[in-house]
């Protein structure tokens, strides 16, 4: 038997109910509020991620599918897709500031688990250009929008980590203190110690929850600009009523970000999107001096949290004769209803258990002309305003 790659998921039933689902509400939210949808391939070249997300980031040191193709090109199966849009807005859109949402599939090599894959799905926005705290605030307040309408309950998470620089300085404080301490840390955050400091903060061993709780705060090391900055997309929160928690070690684990980060934390704590604010970026890449702001959801995690919505049909048509059945299914189309058929003129019995399968309340029987109301359980002759009243 050929078996399933070790981390990718197929999405089927309940699941893909659910993917489609929340699929549907990231487009109606977010292009109905001005985003346009982009669709950025899947491969780029190793360089992008290198120089955008940092060489020494642990998506670039240990989590990317990166391979030569048959012509010696270094190239990888994306990661993230936010560096991928930068790319697109320099290539095609520098000149203007633009807002941008993509939706699709990202890899990493990751320790598979629930609620963590190889292969996952991110819905995302993005505001790049010449952007203001404005922009800072639509990113947070369409996410907000996107999330309510899938009802779900989570905490905004917010945090300043200052310029790039500002980051640095902090960095070589927070290593000597980890170091310092380096016997109490964890095996994993040991590891990190080196080569990716500030990715200890957002650990959730147990060990390593005293020596973060104690360690130095990044707001500490931020300019007066970014603070200032900061506050005033607080203040504009605050007015309206948009609850947040503030959270310092929220420092996120890519190079590109400055000033604002924020996630979404589910009931569970599960972080169900995240993002921030990157304007050095078209700069790291070279490729012009704009600006962006943007957020990306983890779908497999939304999905895994809501409950099924059942939007299916409620009708399902069976029958043996080909020309009745046929005319049928022309009736009700022709009337805009939605319904299940058999995928072929099955035995009756087949055909009426697979609609029952289904958990239709009708079932159209074509031979007899008659409609079956399963939940009263009684059955009446064809009438169409029955199906269109549904
Ligand atoms: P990140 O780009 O790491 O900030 O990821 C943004 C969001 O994508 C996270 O908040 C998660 O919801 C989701 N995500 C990231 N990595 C994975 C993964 N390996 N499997 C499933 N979802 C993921």
């Amino acid at each position: 038997m050929i078996e399933q790659v070790k981390g990718t998921q197929n999405i089927f039933e309940n699941d893909a109910d659910k993917f489609l689902y929340i699929r549907n509400k990231f487009f109606s939210v977010f292009n109905n509020s001005g985003y346009s949808y982009v669709q950025t391939p899947h491969l780029e070249y190793s360089e992008l991620f290198e120089k955008s997300i940092g060489q020494n980031s642990e998506i670039v040191t240990k989590q990317m599918y990166q391979f030569k193709d048959k012509g010696g090109r270094s190239l990888v199966l994306r990661p993230e897709g936010t560096s991928s849009i930068v790319r697109y807005h320099s290539q095609y859109q520098k000149d203007i500031t633009n807002q941008y949402s993509y939706f699709g599939q990202m890899f990493r090599y990751e320790n598979p688990q629930k609620n963590r894959y190889r292969e996952f799905t991110q819905g995302g926005i993005e505001i790049i250009g010449n952007i203001d705290t404005f922009s800072d605030f639509q990113i947070i307040n369409d996410s907000i929008k996107f999330l309510t309408e899938l009802e779900l309950k989570f905490t905004l998470e917010i945090n300043t980590i200052g310029s790039i620089k500002d980051r640095e300085n902090y960095t070589k404080e927070l290593y000597k203190y980890f170091k310092l301490n380096e016997n109490e840390l964890s095996d994993e955050s040991k590891e990190k110690l080196e080569i990716n400091t500030l990715r200890i903060l957002d650990s959730n061993n147990q060990e390593d929850i005293p020596i973060i709780n104690k360690a130095p705060v990044i707001t500490a090391y931020v300019n007066e600009e970014s603070l200032n900055k900061y506050g005033l997309l607080k203040t504009i929160l605050l007015k309206n009523n948009i609850p947040f928690k503030e959270n310092t070690s929220l420092v996120r684990g890519l190079d590109y970000y400055n000033d604002l980060t924020f996630e979404f934390v589910g009931e569970d704590g599960l972080v169900l999107g995240g993002g921030g604010r990157y304007d050095r970026l078209a700069e790291i890449l070279n490729i012009g001096t704009f600006n962006g702001v943007g957020v990306a959801f983890g779908i497999e995690r939304i999905m895994n949290t809501i409950t099924a919505k059942n939007t299916n049909p409620k009708i399902y048509i069976i029958g043996l004769n080909l020309e009745k059945i046929t005319s049928y299914c022309h009736l009700l189309d022709k009337n805009g209803i939605d319904y299940y058929k058999p995928p072929r003129l099955s035995k009756i019995n087949t055909q009426f258990k697979n609609a029952k399968n289904f958990n239709v309340k009708y079932v159209v029987n074509t031979d007899e002309d008659t409609i079956k109301d399963l939940e009263n359980n009684i059955s009446i002759d064809f009438n169409i305003e029955v199906l269109i009243d549904n």
